[in-house]
């Protein structure tokens, strides 16, 4: 009973943030109705989400300079510190009742005031008195590894590589969209569903951070076409269409979709500090000029 209800709310929730572009509101988290009755997903003022009808924690938040002591490790796992008081009673216990029945939870990265991404489902897989913490992996199968003090290289690395599915790209696209509207910045397609962020300088170049700066919101053509240099933008925020494309001959969507945009300027976000790197820019159209 209490497992299908929990896969019913992450169900609702994911297809909420897939309809949102990746992310959902805390109004739509709060309105949230089962069987008649109002079942918030998330707590009004708190962390953590305890419905009384429910045995274990419903959903955690996690924000990375918020009020809260938890810290996204190296090791890919989630240490969320145990809430304050008694470490046996009331949030902790619940917390731990997940643990021991390896109950899915959702986890809501806090990316700005009433914005969460969410990530779920979420297990929580250790307890550590002596650390004060739960520790949540982001897939049940670490529930079953033993020691997570001391993972192997081979798990490690698949929890990094979770993590970063999982965690930071949805949180990156979530930033990024928010920073442009939800539109896309070459065409101003305004479907969050639709729309991607895209990275200027790739994940995995040394200045290639996840940063609102490093970013573009774009269509899923857009961020296609610029990904395979069909598209490039210049450093002044001006679309450029390589050169092949532009001599094609074919319907609307080559017509519209990408020869029209050709010297159009990009729709920038409104705060100085979230647009485009000027040098990351720059440095990508390089590439683009190769290509062409
Ligand atoms: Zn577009």
């Amino acid at each position: 009973m209490e497992r299908a209800l929990r896969e019913h709310i992450i169900g609702w929730v994911v297809e909420r943030a897939e309809a949102n572009g990746g992310f959902v509101f805390r109004e739509e988290l709060l309105s949230f109705r089962h069987n008649g009755e109002k079942l918030p997903v998330i707590d009004y003022s708190r962390g953590i989400r305890n419905p009384r009808a429910l045995s274990a924690t419903l959903s955690i938040v996690s924000s990375a300079s918020g009020p809260y002591d938890d810290v996204e490790s190296e090791d890919g796992l989630l240490h969320y510190a145990y809430r304050s008081g008694d470490p046996w009673s009331g949030d902790n216990r619940k917390l731990r009742v997940a643990y021991e029945t390896g109950m899915p939870l959702l986890l809501f990265r806090k990316e700005v005031p009433n914005v969460y991404t969410p990530v779920a489902p979420v297990y929580v897989v250790d307890d550590r008195p002596d650390e004060r913490a739960f520790v949540i992996a982001l897939d049940e199968s670490f529930r079953f590894f033993g020691n997570l003090d001391t993972l192997s290289e081979e798990k490690r690395r698949y929890a990094q590589r979770l993590a970063r599915q999982r965690l930071h790209q949805p949180a990156f696209r979530t930033r990024v969209l928010l920073a442009y509207e939800t539109r896309c910045t070459v065409c101003r397609l305004h479907h969050g569903s639709l729309l991607d962020a895209a990275h200027i300088l790739p994940d995995g170049h040394p200045d290639g951070a996840p940063t609102v700066d490093n970013g573009l919101a774009m269509c899923k053509i857009h961020h296609a076409a610029y990904d395979q240099d069909m598209l490039g933008v210049t450093p002044d925020y001006r679309v450029q269409i390589a050169w092949r494309l532009l001599e094609e001959k074919d319907g609307p969507m080559l017509r519209h979709g990408l020869q029209e945009m050709h010297g159009q300027t990009l729709h920038l976000p409104r705060r100085p500090r979230d647009r485009p790197h000027r040098d990351h820019l720059a440095h990508r159209y390089e590439t683009f000029l190769q290509g062409v």
